[in-house]
């Protein structure tokens, strides 16, 4: 079966890298003109998904996704399935959804967890959200790709998932990262404080997988002088659509409005850009109370 691949970023070169290498003829498709190992280039979005019976996007927001899917969807082969794996709002899922569905493409957004060793590994987390034919039809690419995907529920569901996720990570890195910078004023060995609160109530996956304190835990961008990773900017996206998608479903989300604002200062005035999210341990120990 051919694939089409429209987006070859960071993350989507290497899953359409794994696709190729898993036997399947893909044919990918970026306005930078980028590429991907065993993978063909097309020369436009149209000409990528041309007689594929799997098309997958990776992109870099909803606006944009909803152009390519514009220009793609008519020229797809009916009963062909089309797999969002991009982070993006979850009002441009469905509205892609319910145009997949009038062209009688199955659809599923499906946002992925993982980064971009697990996009490389081949050991990214899928979260779904689709009918059961379109999650049935994509599983067997989230086998290839990842090492699990859930079937969040119906369109737009995978990227719930993603955006509260996300929205809990990034309060409990800030939550974890002001915790240290408390308790290095406080004379606390990092050592003993990681010792005790990953085995204690306060621990988390920040803490416990991803430790913003250098040297301590397992190895993490702390350790490589804070190089994403994760980085800050993707941290802002990411709680910018927790705050969008909390404002349209009229939901009271006041920790993660305030990690979203936290992490817009860290980028945009403090340096954060480019930085690993878990920098924001540095930041906070660089801080006193009144700033
Ligand atoms: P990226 O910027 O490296 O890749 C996006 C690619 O899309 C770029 O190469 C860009 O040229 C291409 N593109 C833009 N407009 C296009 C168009 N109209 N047609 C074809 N190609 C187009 O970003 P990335 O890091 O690969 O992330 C992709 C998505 O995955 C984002 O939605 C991001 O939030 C999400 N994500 C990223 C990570 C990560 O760690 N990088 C982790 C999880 C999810």
């Amino acid at each position: 079966m051919k694939i089409g691949f429209i987006g070859l970023g960071n993350m989507g070169a290497p899953m359409a890298a794994n696709l190729a290498k898993a036997g399947y003829k893909v044919t990918g498709f970026d306005t930078a003109g980028t590429t991907a190992e065993g993978v063909a280039n097309a020369a436009s979005a149209q000409d990528a998904v041309k007689g594929a019976g799997v098309v997958i996007t990776m992109l870099p927001n909803g606006a944009i996704l909803q152009t390519v899917a514009r220009e793609i969807i008519p020229h797809m082969t009916k009963g062909a399935t089309l797999i969002d794996c991009s982070t993006v709002d979850v009002d441009s899922a469905k509205i892609v959804a319910e145009e997949a569905e009038n062209a009688k493409i199955l659809f599923v957004d499906a946002p992925v967890s993982g980064g971009i060793g697990g996009a490389s590994g081949g050991t990214l987390t899928f979260m779904a959200g689709g009918t059961d034919d379109a999650f049935a039809s994509a599983s067997p690419f989230f086998d290839i790709m990842g090492q699990k995907a859930v079937h969040c529920g119906a369109a737009g569901a995978g990227q719930a998932a993603k955006i509260c996720n996300n929205m809990i990570l990034g309060v409990t890195m800030i939550a974890t990262c002001e915790a240290f910078a408390l308790a290095d004023k406080l004379g606390l060995d990092r050592q003993k404080m990681f010792d005790v609160v990953s085995t204690s109530s306060g621990y988390s996956w920040s803490m416990n997988a991803y430790c913003p304190a250098p040297g301590i835990g397992p190895q993490s961008p702390a350790d490589n002088d804070y190089k994403p990773g994760f980085a800050a900017e993707l941290m802002l996206k990411d709680l910018g659509l927790s705050q969008q998608a909390a404002e349209s479903a009229d939901a009271d989300t006041p920790m993660g409005a305030l990690a979203r604002a936290i992490y817009q200062q860290f980028v945009e005035n403090e340096g954060g850009k480019g930085r690993d999210f878990s920098a924001m341990l540095p930041r906070f120990e660089a801080r006193s109370r009144d700033h």
